[in-house]
């Protein structure tokens, strides 16, 4: 029913779109059927499940192409109106933000949307829509630190961790879209202080992932980090015991930062009804529960409840702020990040 599009496949689909191109002047569709085509930054593992559901109940079939958000927003810019894509699926509200300044997206007014998806998760023009929600906050070691002792992103940035933090690598998407939720609470000139001290306090040379990040904590090498807390649920599925635990950050002030999967119709969508359905299906209780709960992550519609793993964290007060902050100010949080020599 579904199919995933190789390398290969999908250059021979090109071509033949190509060579059709040539031949006919009128009549010739990018897509002579009814599938679905979505380019998606999310892993395979976690979206061909929800892809064969819906294809089994509808009888639509959904084809997909996973890849980094920026190739795929890059092949997007270059097919231009020749692209086969209807939907854009990336694991960042800044980079659905980047493809929609870039007029990749287009505005999807839909009541259902509007109705299941939280206003804050949702783009303010309407051209994405988060379908989970990924809290990034922090991590400790049971052994070496004490609840107590935290409270805010901005706290540990405070001599008592000299020595003691670690970070992933400002490489990483999140961590951009983290210090740019910081900067639209915080201003600019109060972030950049704050990630400077984060740095002073560094145990060690950044990570590249968070999973590195927390047995680095569990091995003694640190006591604190900053992580999404899905990693958290892996890591605690797969190496049960391991002495680490999660705070939710900012509970005082401005909430725990999150971020968002999400999607968006593209501006050329063969199906643009059709693309406009499976986004709707996708904000609904059932598509929820398995879009959120294959990967530890909480529901973007607040009327589902997350997988039990993920309830045993706890309550918390997420950031109020619109995730389009996220992109919207990621330019100028990589600039900062560089400015402080975090790496
Ligand atoms: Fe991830």
């Amino acid at each position: 029913m579904f199919e995933l599009l190789t390398p290969r496949r999908w250059a021979m689909a090109l071509c033949t779109g190509a060579v059709t191109a040539l031949v006919c002047l009128t009549g010739c569709g990018r897509s002579s059927t009814n599938d679905l085509v979505v380019y998606s930054a999310r892993v395979e593992d976690l979206i061909k499940p929800l892809f064969d559901r819906y294809s089994k109940e509808t009888g639509v079939p959904v084809r997909f192409v996973t890849d980094d958000a920026a190739p795929l927003i890059e092949r997007l810019a270059a097919e231009g109106a020749n692209s086969p894509a209807d939907i854009l699926l990336t694991v960042d509200a800044g980079e659905l933000w980047n493809a929609a300044e870039r007029g990749l997206l287009q505005p999807v007014a839909s009541a259902a949307l509007h109705s299941s998806i939280p206003a804050s998760l949702r783009d303010p023009k309407d051209r994405w829509v988060g379908l989970s929600v990924r809290a990034r906050t922090i991590v400790y070691s049971t052994e070496r630190v004490k609840p107590e002792q935290l409270s805010t992103y901005e706290a540990l940035a405070e001599p008592q961790w000299r020595g003691k933090l670690c970070l992933r690598t400002s490489k990483k998407v999140y961590n951009q879209s983290l210090v740019a939720m910081l900067i639209a609470q915080h201003g600019e000139a109060k972030t950049e202080e704050l990630v400077r001290g984060w740095v002073a306090n560094l145990a060690t040379d950044v990570f590249s992932s968070d999973t590195l990040l927390m047995k680095a904590i569990a091995a003694g090498q640190c006591d604190v980090g900053i992580v999404n807390t899905y990693y958290f649920g892996r890591l605690e599925r797969d190496e049960p015991g391991l002495p680490l635990k999660l705070f939710w950050a900012d509970q005082g002030s401005g909430g725990v930062h999150v971020n968002i999967s999400g999607a968006g119709i593209t501006s050329h969508a063969p199906h643009r009804a059709a693309a406009q359905k499976f986004l709707e299906w996708l904000a609904t209780p059932e598509a929820q529960s398995l879009f959120a709960s294959t990967n530890l992550e909480y529901p973007a519609n607040g009327a589902v409840q997350a997988d039990p793993a993920v309830l045993a964290w706890g309550d918390f007060k997420p950031s109020p702020m619109n995730v389009a902050q996220a992109g919207a100010l990621q330019a100028q949080a990589v600039k900062l990040m560089d400015r402080v020599g975090y790496r």
